[in-house]
């Protein structure tokens, strides 16, 4: 896509944003323009969900393809009604529980609804975001907002402003600028038209936390197995499409801490004597390797998320060749964040034990 206009960042504060700037971006998206904001997950490119030439305006921008159906952000459970047939008692249960916040729920769509922002699905996916930014543009338009991640398509997720317009200046006339986002992994989606819903996407709230709210739930079997992309089915589209890749080539390293340790200081001395510009990412403050070689990604999980996007684009800044990427435990949020790291990744090694 061409670029054809100047872009312009507003600066906003999250707590009290300016009502000026919240009407001009609203007025851009009831005339059918898209324009970037913060969420509490990561930056959105948003339109209005319920015009069709908008929505396309968001594919084209990002080169996301067309089977791809985008979340829809509404304000409060009026907006959310007009977009659904039926709200099933645990989606309810959910909604209680975690919204304003960083899950999605796929339910039955509405014909209000058109088939190019769920991509020809009967379903559509909502959520209402928590960033007040957000829901301050969301209440003055009036309208619900299809926005996908404000990045172009197979890019890590924007979670600030200059990640946006690294990736979109000139295709976009606005970006409001919340500053760095709290969550800085997607939102959870999950499947609430089954009879035990589905997690399609893990993501800000935990499977446990879910579990905790409604009983039981599962996982995609694509999110579980390692099996040939072939074998898998896709029931949320997005799942097949490549994603958060840096330039940079991405390597993850599993398994137990001491090994991983030792398989990551090893595997830099070998590609750097190969010439390869290195970076570690790592929850580790005990690395020994030169400082200048680490991106500290962290003590906590909720750290880690935060960071982890900014991290990815930050080596390409760096003119980095090779990423070496500390894996962390799959419980909570750890979840979502290897989930991230599996599809970043083009090379995963375990280092279970001394010998491999
Ligand atoms: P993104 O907009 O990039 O954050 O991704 C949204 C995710 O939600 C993608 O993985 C989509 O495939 C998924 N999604 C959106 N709508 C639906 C739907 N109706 N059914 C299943 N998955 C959906
Ligand atoms: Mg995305």
């Amino acid at each position: 896509m061409k670029k054809k206009f100047r872009t312009v960042i507003r600066k906003l504060d999250e707590k009290r944003p300016n009502q000026n700037i919240i009407k001009n971006a609203s007025d851009l998206i009831r005339r059918g323009e898209i324009i970037a904001f913060p969420t509490e997950t990561v930056y959105g490119l948003g339109g209005n969900a319920l015009d069709p030439s908008s929505v396309s305006k968001i594919f084209e921008i990002k080169g996301r393809p067309p089977d791809n159906p985008l979340i829809i952000h509404v304000a409060d459970m009026k907006m959310l009604k007009t977009l659904v047939i039926q709200i099933p008692p645990k989606a309810h249960r959910i909604i209680k529980k975690f919204w304003p916040g960083p899950i999605t729920l796929i339910l039955k769509k509405s014909n209000l609804v058109p088939e190019i922002t769920t991509g020809g699905l009967n379903t559509v996916a909502v959520r209402i975001p928590r960033n007040k930014i957000a829901l301050a543009l969301i209440k003055k338009s009036g309208l619900p907002i299809a926005a996908p991640s404000a990045n172009i398509s197979g890019r890590p997720s924007p979670t600030s402003a200059i990640h946006v317009k690294d990736d979109l200046a000139g295709k976009i006339k606005l970006i409001l600028d919340g500053g760095s986002t709290t969550i800085g992994i997607e939102s959870t989606v999950i499947d609430m038209t089954q009879r035990i819903p589905v997690i399609l996407r893990p993501g800000g709230i935990s499977k446990e936390s879910i579990e905790d709210e409604i009983g039981k739930i599962c996982f995609h079997d694509s999110l579980l197995s390692n099996g040939s992309k072939k074998t898998r089915i896709h029931r949320s589209p997005g799942m097949k499409y490549q994603h958060y890749s840096p330039k940079a080539k991405v390597m993850l390293v599993e398994g137990v801490e001491n090994h991983v340790k030792k398989r990551i200081i090893q595997l830099t001395e070998k590609l750097e004597g190969e010439g390869k510009k290195v970076t570690i990412m790592t929850t580790s403050k005990s690395l020994k390797v030169n400082p200048e070689k680490i991106q500290y990604m962290g003590r906590t999980l909720e750290t880690v998320a935060r960071n982890l996007f900014a991290n990815l684009r930050q080596a390409d800044k760096d003119k980095i060749d090779v990423i070496i990427v500390q894996g962390v435990q799959y419980k909570k949020s750890g979840f979502a964040i290897m989930n991230r790291l599996k599809k970043a990744a083009s090379t995963r090694i375990s280092a279970q034990s001394k010998s491999n």
